[in-house]
């Protein structure tokens, strides 16, 4: 791991985020703080806006890999749409400035008044999981008077490989319906008068790193569409192709951007669908680092522990999915390495950030860069063991600003109170 994330470089030792300093970063706002690139975030974004330059493609973040208001805006000024899963994450993607009808909103749950909200806003498309939801829009909407944009979430059966927890587009998951059932239960839903049925969605899981699954799966959703086609239901002229394109947190070699848009469009347009997108770590993931600093160096039997102050409730990809993250000191690299665990002081042994890690040598007090820590990093973070959650900052060249205040232990009780039974001596 060198500086393939880019956005983060080394100079004469030092990590940089563009034009900034992360040791100096550090030491102003402390640790563990989470550091986004502008640069790397709207490189990715534009990537993959041109690979399908010519084509019109709805290219709608993945709000849920990181929701900060700041990435959002970042990439809405350059167009993008966004995808969410909760009202919450319309609410982040309206402020941030994402038009309405760039959203579209996925989700097993969605809530009559999420789906109420939604439509009085005016989104693109809902990604429907399943019957009684279909049912519930078209309530909803018949309502309120006007017709919902849908599109069925359909499970293509294919095995992505990603982690267990990650794989969606496999029978037996909680996502979307059956392809094999999918022509009967559009047939339904055409009955209901306040659905558009204009779409078909599919999203394999995360991250995908085989072209293969893609094209597997498209060709599955493309017979659907012509048997859709066949039997009368000719409304359908949007294809979401979902999100899940990997990233190299290690060795990995990612799917090629152009082969990716060409396969996609090869299908599209075989189908003269529009093509909507939902790419989140593919934008997110590399473009951020979480800054930790050294507590304390442990030796334990034959094993060395660096502890750190930044735990599974800040990143909890390493113990929720295995995820490997490279980690290297911000300031003096370059240094021998040895074999370490790095683990956060949280009272769990899952807690940890690396195991049997070949690393450079990590001191007390030194800063610790956790690289690719952009996407499902500070938004799955929680105060588990009351730890205040890490403060969030975005640079742009040599500007760094703070776009979410670390929280304080003020913050970690608000809203609680003390019942007035329990107030004075027991
Ligand atoms: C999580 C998710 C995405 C984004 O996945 P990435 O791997 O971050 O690209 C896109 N679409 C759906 C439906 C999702 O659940």
């Amino acid at each position: 791991m060198t500086d393939r994330e880019e956005g983060f470089h080394y100079r004469d030792g030092d990590l940089y985020c563009e034009d900034v300093h992360i040791g100096d970063l550090c030491a102003k706002h402390g640790t563990p703080l989470y550091v986004y690139s502008h640069a790397a975030l709207t490189g990715q974004y534009t990537a993959l806006a041109e690979a399908f330059e010519g084509s019109d493609p709805a290219i709608c973040y993945s709000v849920k890999s990181n929701s900060n208001i700041a990435v959002v805006r970042s990439l809405a000024r350059l167009g993008a749409g966004a995808d969410i899963v909760s009202g919450g994450e319309m609410h982040r993607a309206l402020k941030a400035g994402v038009p309405p009808e760039m959203l579209v909103y996925a989700g097993v749950g969605k809530t009559d008044r999420e789906i109420g909200d939604a439509l009085a806003a005016g989104i693109l498309l809902f990604n429907i999981e399943s019957v009684p939801e279909a049912y519930a829009i078209d309530r909803v909407a018949r309502g309120m008077g006007v017709t919902a944009p849908v599109a069925l979430r359909v499970n293509p059966d294919v095995d992505a490989q990603t982690h267990r927890h990650t794989t969606t587009g496999k029978k037996g998951t909680k996502f979307g319906v059956d392809i094999d059932r999918a022509v009967s239960v559009y047939k339904e839903l055409n009955e209901l008068p306040n659905l558009d049925l204009c779409g078909v969605h599919v999203h394999l899981g995360s991250p995908v790193t085989t072209l293969s699954a893609y094209e597997v799966a498209l060709d599955r959703v493309a017979a659907l569409v012509r048997s859709l086609r066949d039997v009368g239901i000719a409304s359908v002229r949007m294809l979401n192709v979902g999100g899940g394109l990997g990233i190299a947190y290690r060795d990995e070699t990612p799917i090629d951007v152009g082969e990716y848009a060409a396969c996609l469009r090869r299908h599209a347009d075989d189908l003269n669908c529009r093509l909507i997108l939902e790419p989140g770590r593919f934008i997110s993931g590399a473009s951020g680092i979480m800054c930790t600093q050294v507590v304390y160096r442990k030796e334990a039997g034959h094993k060395t522990f660096i502890i750190v102050d930044g735990a599974m409730n800040d990143l909890i990809r390493p113990a929720l999915y295995d995820g490997y993250h490279a980690i290297r000191p911000v300031v003096g690299a370059g240094r021998d390495t040895e074999t370490v665990d790095v683990v956060g002081p949280v009272c769990e042994s899952g807690d940890f950030l690396a195991k049997d890690r070949d690393m450079e040598r990590a001191e007390q007090g030194d800063v610790l860069a956790v690289f690719s820590a952009g996407a499902y990093g500070f938004v799955m973070s929680s105060n588990y063991n009351s730890r205040p959650r890490a403060a969030e900052v975005l640079v742009m060249g040599a500007a760094a600003s703070v776009v979410r205040e670390r929280e304080t232990v003020e913050d970690l009780t608000r809203g609680e109170s003390i019942p007035p039974a329990l107030l004075g001596d027991g």
